[in-house]
């Protein structure tokens, strides 16, 4: 609790400080804050992008510009009031950043960098170039904003202006992250296989987010058009872009607040150089540049988290230790249940699966049955094809050939994210995990399909009584793993073992029908793996599926009602434990080991 009366103490100290600065300061100091204000929108929406998404820009500065400009236009040549035109300026700005992410959210990596900056430099061509813009001289006259009859033409009133709408963005986006789609866009990093077992599309989630960010700098485009009343072509090219991204890692890439604060950092420096440098030299408009450079390869080197990275270490390393957070479990009406399957009817059916590598047969003609309310053991040596086995069969990989059949569903060419939200939920044999999210939210992911809230219905915070259904279903996954009690802390603190049962959590957070589990005992200590097979057999008599991986003889023979051995791809015998134990290709196969 007094963590959280701190937070909301240093906000109201913020606000005060700010909402005095117009009353205090001259023009100079608050058309300062002005433009950090306007930088702050455009960095916040990188923050999202760049920090959340992974997801690196370079032409961000160009929808700034094509809400500028369509503002700027509508209101100067066909005379509409700036708010009407704010929807238009948003509509064109959400539109080319729908048509550029189609295009360009499918590359990856260096690609998608490259393809931004193409789209970066083109856009301020377009702009210098057509006669109704007013080419490089660009158009002025824009009218202020106002309110009513009340001109905002002063910059001391547009300061409120700006800087109510920074931090309705911010509120914003802070409700987003802790919602069902920001959710995903934190799983983003995590790769789109992590995202398609919880049935959630890692592209649309992308473009998503993509736009969200183009509509902050749309926003700020907005203001920017009606605060200096004047637009041309170079304060939305490519340099621009660099400049916003410089300031969304200066004041860190991790967190909301680093927008606003780089912004702050970035700007000052910048009018700091431009004081100082004509002190020193003749050619400071040059030398600028240069010293910018400078420090932004001194922030990647030593810096990379930020000045919101720095702050956070800080708190964390003078948090007082021992002090469990207080868990607000708000009481919510639970999830709807999927009706599982009558108990002994065919669940999953494999028949003739095969899968190739280049010249190696990973899986070759493998066919099984898999009954509602069993436990089913797939075993094998190592390499023996199991793990490409559960990847056919969830369509984490596409089959090269064979049939695979899930509840009266051809699973053949379907989408993996598809294949989860039928009900079939999955764990993998290397986990993928959110590190840096709390345990509470990576199993909340979990439930991604279950729900529908989207970014606006989050960002607005009309998603609560959903939201609350989803903290509830990942509380009680918790607390069936015994993990409850530490529902705050991050992943990435637990051990590798403990990671394993969490993504158990998250796939049953997913209420499946079938859980297909891929070595879930590795790493675990005794107590632990007792705790698992008590767990997995009360999902049985639950009437949940289990298909399971697993080298600890011990544990699976105990543990399942039927096995399916492999070896080098083949499957060699199907049968009861017993059965299996005794059979002597098993023993070969294992070499006389464990068995
Ligand atoms: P298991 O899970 O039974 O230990 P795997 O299914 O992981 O075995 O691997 C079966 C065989 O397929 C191994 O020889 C492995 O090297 C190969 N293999 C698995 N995945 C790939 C891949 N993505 N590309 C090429 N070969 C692979
Ligand atoms: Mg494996």
């Amino acid at each position: 609790m007094k963590h959280i009366d701190s937070r909301i103490l240093g906000i109201g100290a913020v606000i005060v400080v700010l909402a005095f600065i117009p009353i205090l300061a001259g023009n100079f100091t608050v058309s300062l804050f002005n433009d950090i204000g306007i930088g702050a929108l455009v960095a916040l929406g990188l923050v999202l992008l760049t920090g959340i998404g992974g997801v690196t820009s370079f032409g961000q500065a160009a929808f700034v510009g094509i809400a500028a400009y369509t503002s700027a236009w509508l209101t100067t040549v066909y005379d509409l009031s700036p708010w009407i035109s704010l929807f238009a300026a948003l509509l064109l700005t959400g539109l080319s950043a729908l048509a550029i992410g189609m295009l360009t959210l499918r590359l990856g990596g260096h690609f998608l960098a490259l393809s931004t900056i193409a789209w970066g430099l083109s856009i301020t061509i377009v702009f210098g170039n057509i006669d109704a813009l007013g080419r490089h001289t660009g158009l002025s006259n824009i009218p202020p904003l106002f309110i009513g009859n009340w001109s905002l033409a002063s910059p001391h009133l547009m300061f409120y202006m700006i800087w109510i709408l920074v931090g309705l963005a911010l509120l914003f986006s802070h409700n987003l992250l802790n919602s069902r789609p920001g959710r995903a866009m934190r799983g983003l990093r995590g790769g789109s296989t992590l995202l398609a077992s919880v049935g959630a599309n890692a592209y649309s989630v992308r473009l998503t987010l993509f736009i969200t960010a183009a509509l902050l700098a749309g926003i700020a485009g907005w203001l920017y058009a009606h605060t200096y009343r004047f637009v041309s072509p170079s304060p939305f090219d490519v340099r621009a872009s660099i400049e916003y991204l410089l300031m969304a890692v200066a004041g860190g890439l991790g967190h909301l607040v680093g927008a606003l604060v780089g912004s702050a950092i970035v700007l000052l420096l910048k009018n700091g150089l431009q004081d100082v440098l004509p002190l020193l030299t003749q050619q400071a408009g040059q030398l600028d540049a240069i010293v910018f450079a400078g420090l932004f390869i001194a922030l990647l080197h030593f810096a990379r988290s930020g000045l919101m990275g720095f702050v956070a270490r800080w708190r964390s390393r003078h948090k007082r230790t021992g002090s469990t957070p207080v868990i607000h479990r708000a009481p919510a009406k639970p999830l709807p249940n999927r009706q599982l399957p009558q108990r002994g009817t065919p669940v999953l059916s494999v028949k003739g699966a095969v899968k190739r590598f280049g010249g190696l047969v990973a899986v070759d003609h493998v066919s099984f049955n898999v009954n509602a309310g069993e436990i089913v053991g797939l075993i094998g040596p190592n390499g023996a094809g199991k793990s490409t086995m559960f990847n056919l069969l969830t369509c984490t990989l596409p089959m090269t050939s064979g049939q695979v059949r899930f509840l009266n569903h051809d699973l053949a060419g379907m989408a993996q994210r598809k294949v989860a939200r039928l009900g079939l939920a999955r764990t993998f044999q290397h986990v993928k995990l959110r590190p840096h999210m709390s345990l509470l939210d990576n199993v909340a992911l979990g439930a991604h399909s279950r729900c529908h809230a989207g970014v606006l219905r989050a960002g607005l915070r009309l998603d609560r009584a959903e939201e609350a259904q989803i903290l509830h279903e990942a509380y009680r996954q918790l607390e069936r793993i015994g993990l409850s009690d530490r529902a705050h802390e991050l992943a990435g603190s637990l051990p590798l073992g403990t990671q394993r049962i969490l993504e158990i959590a998250r796939a049953l957070a997913a209420d499946p029908v079938l859980l297909v589990l891929d070595e879930p005992a590795a790493g675990l200590r005794r107590k632990e793996k007792i705790a698992l097979g008590e767990l997995l057999q009360k999902l049985r008599s639950e009437g949940v599926t289990i298909l399971i991986v697993e080298h600890d003889m011990d544990f699976v023979m105990k543990l399942v009602d039927r096995l399916v051995v492999m070896n080098f791809g083949a499957k060699l015998l199907e049968g009861l434990p017993s059965a299996v134990r005794a059979d002597e290709r098993v023993q070969a196969a294992y070499l006389g080991s464990v068995v």
